[in-house]
């Protein structure tokens, strides 16, 4: 079965406000073993809330919605709702009783308005509130089913799951797996699995996350084979930073463009003060200089973009931590900054294991943080030896 996602409010259709409900609501759809077909945003407006249900239900067999169930004047989802369907609305008696016991316990009146939160469809099966004043349903008529949820998020989740378990398990529940892989581009993922049915990818700068399902985990698992980082939804400094625990070492960074993120990633992680030592951010060649100690010369020769600097970056960062593993970047992020030689996303990137040193050269152009985010990725993946 497939399901649509309608999502109202005015906040949301003026881009004031981030919608986090559908995220929500598709991915408790999917893991349900429902398919997503749309999700659609419109504004407070009775008129349009009931074109779009009518619209909606012409190509979905459940619909969600979601917001306007609230006692304000711009809470008008029930009454759209009931124009779409034709079907009057009618009080539940129930959740009268509970508003009337409720109000008259916090000695507040309960207004011709705020009555209306229990309000749904005749014919409908009301769905409890635990967390809110106003009741949800369900509604089913010629094989196809409407969901009436409030907006606020947490009543929103409790109500769809009681909604999706007491539709039953129409369809099979789906088990995903995620592998989440770097260093391996889009479309060479897209390649090896497109022929498993159900699979879909999404690229960050972290890499690109697979999404497989679970029948052919295993053979996905070995086609990406040494570019999985994760298969169990970690970051890849949470992946690194056990790998540092189990084989006890040490780690600390030289950092330039990356302006410490990739240390502030590691330290995102709780306990890491058991392997992460530190980080110099040296952003200027003077602090290259005096903090890393990378000479002059090398710096008038090749430039602070350069492989020999990276080189005395690590070097400078081992002799004032003399941890196992040293981290360095320089490069140029951009906006700005780039020449014919050395262009805008030149990175140099270095690792320095015990006392071997390696420096990878990569060029990624890409918007200014998302490029710095790469390349700490980029950074912290090497650190996985
Ligand atoms: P209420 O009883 O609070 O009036 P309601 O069903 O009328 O509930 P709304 O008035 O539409 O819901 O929204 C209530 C709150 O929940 C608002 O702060 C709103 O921004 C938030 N909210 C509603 N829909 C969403 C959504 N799709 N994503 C994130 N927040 C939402
Ligand atoms: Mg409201």
């Amino acid at each position: 079965m497939n399901i649509g996602i309608l999502i109202t409010g005015t906040e949301f259709a003026t881009g004031t406000k981030q919608d986090t409900n559908s995220t929500m609501f598709a991915k408790m759809a999917f893991e349900h073993g429902l398919d997503v077909v749309f999700i659609h945003i419109c504004k407070d407006d009775e008129i349009d809330i009931t074109k779009n249900v009518q619209f909606a239900l012409e190509f979905c067999d459940i619909l969600v919605v979601s917001g306007g169930l609230g006692p304000t004047f711009d809470d008008v989802t029930r009454e759209a709702l009931s124009t779409a369907l034709d079907e009057p609305l009618v009080y539940d008696e129930d959740w009268l009783d509970f508003l009337k016991k409720d109000y008259k316990s916090r000695n507040v009146e309960l207004t011709q308005m705020r009555k209306r939160m229990a309000l749904r469809l005749s014919n409908s099966k009301p769905i409890p509130n635990k967390f809110g004043k106003a009741i949800g349903f369900f509604y089913e008529k010629n094989n196809k089913i409407v969901i009436a949820l409030p907006g606020i998020p947490q009543e929103a989740k409790s109500m769809l799951n009681y909604a999706l378990n007491a539709l039953g398990h129409r369809d099979k529940i789906r088990e995903v797996k995620l592998f989440r892989t770097f260093g391996i581009k889009e479309s060479d993922v897209s390649n090896l699995v497109k022929d498993y049915k159900g699979t879909f990818i999404n690229v960050s700068a972290c890499g690109v996350d697979v999404y497989v399902q679970d029948a052919v985990s295993d053979q996905i698992k070995s086609i990406l084979g040494k570019y999985i980082y994760s298969d169990d939804n970690l970051e890849m400094e949470e992946v690194l930073g056990k790998l540092l625990r189990e084989k006890k070492l040490t780690i600390a960074t030289a950092e330039s463009s990356t302006g410490g993120l990739i240390v502030s990633r590691l330290v995102n992680v709780a306990g890491s003060s058991d392997y992460c030592l530190g980080s110099v951010v040296s952003y200027s060649n003077q602090a290259k200089m005096d903090i890393l100690g990378v000479k002059q010369q090398t710096l008038e020769l090749y430039g602070a973009v350069s492989e020999q600097t990276a080189k005395e970056m690590l070097l400078g960062a081992k002799k004032l931590t003399n941890a196992d593993i040293v981290l360095c970047d320089t490069g140029i992020a951009g906006p700005g900054g780039g020449s014919e030689e050395k262009p805008i996303g030149l990175h140099y990137i270095g690792i320095m294991f015990k006392n071997e040193v390696k420096i990878f050269k990569e060029i990624y152009q890409g918007e200014r943080n998302y490029t710095r985010l790469y390349i700490s990725q980029y950074a912290l993946n090497l650190a996985r030896l």
